[in-house]
């Protein structure tokens, strides 16, 4: 995230080199400014100490004399007032990240967005998966899909309420849609500003092992703190990795300790539930169930296919 305090100082030191710049070439342009600063001061004076009014009128009418000049001096010279104002990346906010105390500027909560994003695992690609650009009319039961398609929907909800007890597992061929349905979900919870971790699983548990035998054992711990408890996991295409006694007991302490704490999860997987028993064990089996509802993802053929051939049949 940016610091503010740091942007709009250099922003500000920008904008005083500039004008000093422009006094070295226009040195009437320096005389008025200074002439407007000492005026404004004196009016200031006489306003502190209550003198008559006749004084602050003839310094107001001198101050917007001197205005005058100095605008057509600018504009002689091609430039206007904002030559004074330092050029804010979001001239509402003027950098701050608030608009008056308490609100957030949308500059702000559009970087927290980004940086959510960022930090998800998701690559650009995934970004433009969304619920509206999901097809159910390719499925086998179209209506079924819209179905699991809208409790999709409500689990993002629950997750911005922090009110999900409930997990799922999309189960399906290559080419049915799991990646795009999870990361539907994933940038649904990301834009209300949930934290989300998006990995496949053969990279997390590559991860995990990575880190494992890392010196930095903070830097592990930080890790696995994340995976336990950002708002929602999302591990796709279980099974398509090495399975080891590793894997499998990660992946079980992983989904016992999100468990417990009630955080959601998805696991997407080209393998049934029976697949997964015989691949991994009862106890990983089990830890599924406990929680997840199974969706499975079900066509004749892939979208890719099926799209392929609706062209074949337009040309
Ligand atoms: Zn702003």
């Amino acid at each position: 995230m940016i610091n503010r305090d740091q942007l709009r100082l250099q922003k500000q030191q920008q904008c005083e080199e500039r004008i000093a710049a422009v006094y070295r070439r226009l040195p009437k342009l320096q005389e008025l400014d200074q002439a407007i600063g000492q005026k404004n001061i004196a009016m200031i004076r006489a306003g502190v100490l209550q003198k008559n009014n006749a004084e602050r009128d003839t310094l107001r009418q001198e101050i917007e004399g001197l205005m005058q000049q100095r605008h057509q001096v600018l504009q002689e010279n091609g430039m206007d007032e904002t030559i004074y104002e330092p050029d804010w990346n979001c001239p509402l906010c003027q950098d701050r990240g608030y608009t008056e105390p308490g609100v957030l500027c949308s500059c702000y909560q559009k970087e927290r967005l980004d940086d959510l994003f960022l930090r998800s695992g998701m690559s650009e690609a995934m970004r433009q998966f969304t619920f509206e650009n999901f097809e159910t009319r390719y499925y086998t039961n179209a209506e079924d899909m819209d179905h699991k398609v809208r409790w999709c929907r409500q689990f993002v909800q629950q997750i911005q309420q922090g009110k999900c007890s409930q997990c799922l597992f999309l189960t399906g061929g290559v080419g049915r849609g799991k990646t795009h349905l999870s990361a539907a979900i994933a940038n649904a919870v990301l834009e209300n500003g949930n934290t989300v971790i998006y990995r496949r699983a053969a990279d997390l548990f590559e991860l995990i092992r990575q880190y494992r035998y890392e010196e930095n054992r903070q830097k592990f711990e930080e890790m696995l703190e994340q995976l336990r408890t950002c708002d929602l996991l999302v591990i796709d295409d279980l099974g398509a990795e090495r399975t080891t006694e590793f894997v499998i007991e990660q992946l079980v302490i992983l989904l016992e300790e999100r468990n417990y704490r009630n955080k959601p999860w998805i696991i997407s997987s080209n393998l049934s539930i029976n697949e997964i028993i015989s691949t991994y064990n009862d106890r990983t089996a089990d830890r599924i169930l406990d929680k997840a509802v199974l969706f499975k993802l079900d066509m004749q053929e892939s979208i890719r296919v099926a799209k392929a051939k609706e062209r074949m049949m337009a040309f």
